[in-house]
């Protein structure tokens, strides 16, 4: 049956071969056997259940929960000319009866339904008394009553077990810690699930972190590297996203705002603007990702700080899920360090729950901070050990320099000592550069012996010591004194000269910054034939009303660029191109070929 499926994924996928994992689930599933699968987006889950769904004799049923996102497989998978429908409650009465009908005759292959519709009696009834073949639960950590996930259907689909013995279950997710895969399996009741762990590394997604300077000048020269490309911005509230995307469209950008305070109708305007057109720039807070199924994002920008390294890995992760070049960009400053320090003292959240939120930002800006490789620093806060260095984030393309920062780092923890305790950055840093403003006279600040001792350092010099004095908990914002600096028990071994420290210089504020490649390898010669292919793919996309990577995805399209196919038997070999593709759409593709 393997070999039905090599079949399958060659001539209806158009793939040469399968990817990590694929070969081995897939084997699982037609051996009538139960399967968790962890495999990070973008790394091919849906084919784990798509195809012994169409090998396997009956109707593959996948529990989904985002009906967006079931209408969006539903059509990807028509588009290749296979037989595979949802039920859901946006439906009419009528287009209901004709799925129910395509059940009971048994010419549906695949099946998307919601859990809630799914564990109706009516519905679990009919699909009871037809022939099914496979169940798949995608989103599988939905189950975990501790993930921000959760859905409380999700509960109910243990039943499946009963209602449909022997039938292999396969239960599918992006969220890779243990916890969450122990309740998965023990939720839905899984029989001795096969458990596949892939690595969550995304080796296409460049990591970058910059020092935030002028946020909006660095993110306009940021975008200079993707024209012509879709991409999100993420702003930490609904003004900021609202401001940030009317700045962008002033500048020429395609950018769009998308957050909850908007109407729903303007908002899922927006979201089918970003998946139609091929270059939007959405701006959005995190209301915005979940089940956006665009395989070429090719750029996730982080203007504040994520909640912690989960949720900056599952908003990156939204980048390059068709694996091209992709990167994921951030700035941070002093102003998020303090700000998200408030917020935790401000959170009404009791003492424990305040520690572990605590904890997961210290880890998150630690790693902001680390000097070493940051995709490594990633993988080891999820549990993998990687050997090497990844060559593609800002660290190893360029190293930050250290520096023996002890002496400055001992001016300015005596002087806020001296300055006893009371006072935010902004003082601080006034007083240790001997300005004089009404604040400095009416405190006598000026009298104080460490007033000037800084003198020779720049504003933003100091704000990038107090930053890593904080990161390294040298450092604490107390929040009830309206974000005063004080100095924790830490500082002591510092101020005494016991420690030395040694900070990283900000790669900012040290050099400018290059003019980075075009992420995706479209060489000069070749950028009209790459505007064509778009452009055809753009008019056949219209014509039906889908979003163009259903046509086809920008990894094919560079395929055929690369290759230049002549004909159809070698417009199938390009990866993506399947049968029934190619004759939907071949004779167009080769014409604008044949041009170049
Ligand atoms: P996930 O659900 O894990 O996020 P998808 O199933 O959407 O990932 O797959 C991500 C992308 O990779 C899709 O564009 C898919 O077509 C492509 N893909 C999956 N498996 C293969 C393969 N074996 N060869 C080539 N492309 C693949
Ligand atoms: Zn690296």
């Amino acid at each position: 049956m393997i070999n039905r499926a090599e079949h399958v994924l060659k001539h209806t996928f158009g793939y040469v071969s399968f990817r990590g994992d694929q070969k081995q689930v897939i084997q699982t599933l037609l051996d009538g056997q139960d399967a968790l699968v962890l495999m990070p987006t973008g790394g091919g889950k849906s084919l784990c259940y798509q195809i012994p769904g169409l090998v396997r004799e009956g109707l593959a049923i996948v529990v989904s929960p985002l009906i967006a996102l079931m209408q969006d497989q539903v059509n990807a998978l028509q588009q290749l000319g296979l037989s595979a429908s949802y039920l859901n409650s946006t439906q009419s009465r009528e287009e209901q009866n004709t799925v129910m009908r395509s059940i009971h005759d048994g010419s549906l292959d695949i099946l998307y339904v919601a859990p809630e519709r799914l564990l109706l009696e009516s519905t679990l009834n009919r699909l009871m008394a037809a022939h099914v073949s496979l169940i798949a639960i995608d989103e599988a950590h939905c189950v975990s009553q501790w993930g921000h996930d959760f859905r409380v259907d999700y509960l109910g689909l243990h039943v499946l077990r009963r209602a449909f013995p022997g039938v292999p279950r396969v239960a599918l997710t992006a969220t890779a810690d243990e916890r969450t895969r122990v309740e998965i399996v023990e939720r839905l009741d899984l029989s001795e699930p096969q458990v596949f762990v892939s690595s969550f590394d995304r080796p296409n997604i460049r990591y970058i972190v910059q020092e935030k300077g002028d946020a909006k000048a660095q993110l306009i020269k940021f975008l200079q590297g993707h024209r012509n490309e879709a991409g999100v911005v993420y702003c930490m509230t609904r003004n900021r996203v609202d401001g940030m995307a009317a700045w962008l469209q002033a500048r020429g950008v395609n950018a769009l705002p998308y957050h909850a305070g908007m109407g729903a109708e303007e908002r899922s305007e927006n979201q089918r603007r970003f998946l139609h057109e091929d270059a939007v720039v959405m701006v959005a807070t995190v209301a915005f990702g979940m089940g956006i199924d665009k395989p070429d994002v090719r750029f996730v920008a982080h203007l504040d700080l994520p909640k912690s390294m989960e949720a900056y890995y599952q908003e990156t992760g939204r980048a390059g899920r068709d694996g091209q070049p992709s990167d994921a960009w951030m700035v941070y400053g002093l102003q998020d360090v303090v700000r998200i320090a408030k917020m935790v003292q401000d959170s009404n959240a009791n003492e424990s729950h305040k520690r572990v939120e605590r904890a997961k930002i210290d880890s998150l800006l630690g790693w902001c901070e680390t000097n070493t490789c940051r995709r490594r620093a990633l993988l080891r806060y999820f549990g993998e050990d990687q050997e090497d260095t990844c060559g593609n984030c800002d660290v190893c393309l360029n190293p930050p320099k250290t520096w023996d920062a002890t002496e400055a780092s001992q001016k300015l923890l005596s002087n806020i000592y001296r300055m006893g305790q009371r006072f935010g950055s902004g003082h601080v840093i006034d007083v240790l550069r001997g300005k004089d403003n009404q604040k400095v006279q009416q405190f006598g600040h000026h009298k104080l012996s460490t007033y000037g001792i800084g003198a020779e350092r720049s504003d933003k010099q100091w704000r990038s010591i107090i930053r890593q004095l904080l990161v390294q908990n040298y450092l604490l914002v107390n929040e009830e004194l309206y974000g005063a600096l004080q100095l924790t028990e830490k500082a002591r071994g510092l101020l005494k000269g016991e420690v030395k420290i040694f900070l990283r210089e900000d790669v900012e504020s040290a050099k400018p910054e290059r003019v980075k490649k075009r992420p995706l390898n479209v060489s000069d010669s070749d950028q009209e034939l790459w505007e064509a292919l778009k452009q055809c793919r753009k008019v056949l996309a219209d014509e039906q009303g889908v979003p163009p990577f259903h046509i086809f995805h920008d990894a094919t399209l560079m395929e055929m660029m690369q290759y230049r196919p002549q004909d159809n038997a070698e417009l199938l070999t390009i990866n993506g191109v399947g049968e029934v593709k190619l004759e939907k759409y071949g004779d167009e593709f080769l014409q604008v070929l044949s041009n170049f």
